[in-house]
């Protein structure tokens, strides 16, 4: 039942409303509140404050329990979320909990999530890429999905906005496939990472191995020292909350920004159930909450909302906001809703041994991961037959290697003077896939979570394109890696669920035709002109470039539009 406390309607009557406080949401209050909206921002998970609440981030490996490892028993109870390379001890706790949230996996599919204030903003390993027009063009181009109502020069002054204020460090490569943005100073590539890099540029045309461009305070700007933040120290301990705020987070740098304008009003613990729609008003009025601790049902009022609660919940909350004239979901007159989900496929890797550089080790950690191969396959011409293509990471280390030979001191003298290995290399496959029809998010049509919010049911899988491509990627790093002299070159595939690669995309696309999509070019629901998608759901195709700068951008830019035209009195 709502709550009908005629009373307390004006306080719970906003300029806006934002769904979800992670990656997007963050800066949709940041645009929101900078313009001078009382914007409301929902979050179903607990408040998660910069520094204060990062328990972990200054411990040491040996004062964790389990010196960060998770116990058996954790990781039998949570089989999806424990596949996650990030789930261990030390951030753990910025993780969904298998059983806590449930989903109906039509098909496999590791759903990894982070619901608290900030969301996955705290976990991710922050690889920040521009796509390019052979991104945006690329579904018109090669016939697949529909074509994106934007190009790149419609986003790119939105990529340079939220790069200068989040901090981005890179090279400027001058590349048609990556465009360069507004960089900080890249983190260097190491000596075996250059020399890899040298080589590839004096052997191939078209293939680069550069700095990989990451969320990194290298050497902060004013705007960054505004925020709070500090120069990234190096440590590589980003996912349990960095205190420096040396990468960039929701938690460290949109919210406290739109906090400090006074225009905020942050309420964890409320689960967003549905977005209100008024048939006769012809639009959305607000959206219905169930507060987790007191399971009270409490409806918020706005002129105009943001949806950012991450692709699939997003979805869950479009498709479970029904009415007279959404039967089957708000704006989902075109019938796609919660299809055309697509994802990225991580799911091969290489490994090799380089026996030169002896002279050289390396000192000091890289918190960008070393290098990024950029997609080279099918970019200026279709050469192969698969559509799309893949980028790779790559990055070259020296272990420390334990002699155990000998006997009594010998021994002994062997496992205290360890010696350091050859260079050891690796790069994994970071893969784009195909939305399709067949690929979906539904309501379960019986099963509903504690606040009463039917359970999304998720259905999509590799084909046959996804296996050309991986085949394609073994062979060509095995040509690279051979070439420049690599030996004991392993390939290897570890028949991940779809998931994993928490880059999950679609169900309410944007694209010129309302016929075929749910948003226009402007992030704007077609049928229902003052709500906004601006996180995963709305992405047309995947690239295989990391997605949340895109997201970032697109939402910076839908935020400007949505208050221009509420200025106008268009919304
Ligand atoms: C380990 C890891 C590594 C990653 N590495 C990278 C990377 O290198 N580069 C990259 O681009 N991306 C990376 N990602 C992905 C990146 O984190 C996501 O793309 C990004 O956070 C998505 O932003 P979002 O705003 O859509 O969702 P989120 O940041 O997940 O925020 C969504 C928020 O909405 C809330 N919410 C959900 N449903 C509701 C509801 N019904 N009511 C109220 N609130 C709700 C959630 O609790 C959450 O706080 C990584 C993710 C992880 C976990
Ligand atoms: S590497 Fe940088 S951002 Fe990550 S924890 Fe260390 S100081 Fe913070």
């Amino acid at each position: 039942m709502a709550n009908l406390n005629i009373d307390s309607v004006k306080d719970r009557t906003f300029d806006a409303i934002v769904i979800g406080s992670g990656m997007s949401g963050g800066w949709a209050a940041k645009e929101l509140t900078g313009k001078g909206l009382k914007t409301l921002m929902l979050e179903r998970g607990r408040d998660v404050k910069h520094i204060k609440d990062y328990p972990t981030t200054n411990m040491y490996p040996w004062e964790f329990e389990h010196r960060g490892e998770m116990p058996m028993a954790v990781q039998e109870a949570n089989p999806i979320v424990n596949r996650c390379y990030a789930f261990h001890e030390d951030a753990a706790h910025f993780f969904v909990k298998d059983k806590e949230h449930p989903y109906v996996q039509d098909k496999p599919f590791d759903w990894i999530r982070g619901y608290q204030v900030g969301g996955k903003s705290l976990l991710w390993a922050r690889q920040t890429q521009r796509w390019s027009d052979f991104d945006f063009e690329g579904p018109a181009r090669d016939g697949f999905a529909v074509d994106w109502p934007i190009r790149y020069k419609d986003i790119a002054p939105w990529y340079s906005y939220v790069e200068k204020f989040a901090g981005i460090s890179g090279n400027k490569d001058g590349l048609a496939e990556l465009p360069d943005g507004e960089f900080l100073p890249a983190f260097p590539l190491n000596s075996v990472e250059q020399y890899f890099s040298k080589h590839v540029k004096s052997k191939y045309s078209n293939r680069h191995v550069i700095s990989a461009r990451c969320a990194h305070l290298s050497k902060p700007n004013q705007i960054h020292l505004d925020q709070g933040r500090a120069q990234c120290q190096e440590r590589i301990l980003c996912q349990r909350g960095c205190p420096f705020g040396g990468y960039f987070s929701a938690n460290s740098s949109t919210i406290p920004w739109a906090l400090k304008s006074g225009n905020l009003t942050l309420r964890p613990f409320s689960v967003v159930h549905s977005i209100i729609y008024d048939d006769k008003l012809g639009k959305a009025t607000g959206v219905r909450v169930v507060d987790t601790n007191t399971k009270e049902t409490i409806d918020y009022f706005a002129r105009i909302i943001f949806v950012n609660a991450a692709a699939m919940n997003t979805n869950l909350v479009l498709l479970n906001s029904t009415s007279h004239r959404f039967p089957n979901g708000l704006g989902n007159d075109s019938g796609v809703l919660g299809k055309y989900v697509a994802f990225h496929n991580y799911s091969a890797h290489m490994s090799a041994e380089y026996d030169g550089f002896k002279e050289w080790t390396t000192d000091g950690r890289n918190p960008a991961g070393g290098g990024y191969i950029p997609r080279f396959r099918n970019v200026f011409k279709q050469e192969t037959d698969f559509l799309r293509g893949y980028a790779s990471g790559f990055s070259a280390y020296r272990r420390r290697q334990r002699g155990w030979d000998g006997i009594g001191s010998s021994l002994k003298d062997n496992l205290v003077n360890d010696d350091l290995g050859p260079w050891s290399v690796g790069s994994h496959m970071m893969g784009e896939t195909i939305p399709k029809e067949a690929s979906y998010v539904a309501l379960d049509a019986k099963l509903k979570d504690d606040w009463g919010v039917p359970l999304l049911k998720i259905s999509m899988d590799y084909d046959d394109n996804d296996e050309k491509m991986k085949k394609d990627y073994i062979e060509q790093l095995t040509e690279m890696f051979t070439s420049a002299g690599f030996t004991n070159i392993q390939a290897s595939s570890d028949h991940r669920a779809p998931g994993l690669d928490i880059h999950e995309m679609g169900g309410a696309r944007m694209g010129h035709d309302p016929k075929t999509s749910v948003l226009n070019k402007w992030n704007q629901v077609h049928a229902v002109n003052n709500v906004f998608v601006t996180d995963g759901a709305c992405m047309t195709s995947t690239s295989c470039q990391n997605p949340s700068l895109t997201y970032m951008a697109l939402t910076a830019r839908a935020a400007d539009y949505a208050v221009s035209e509420m200025k106008k009195g268009n919304i």
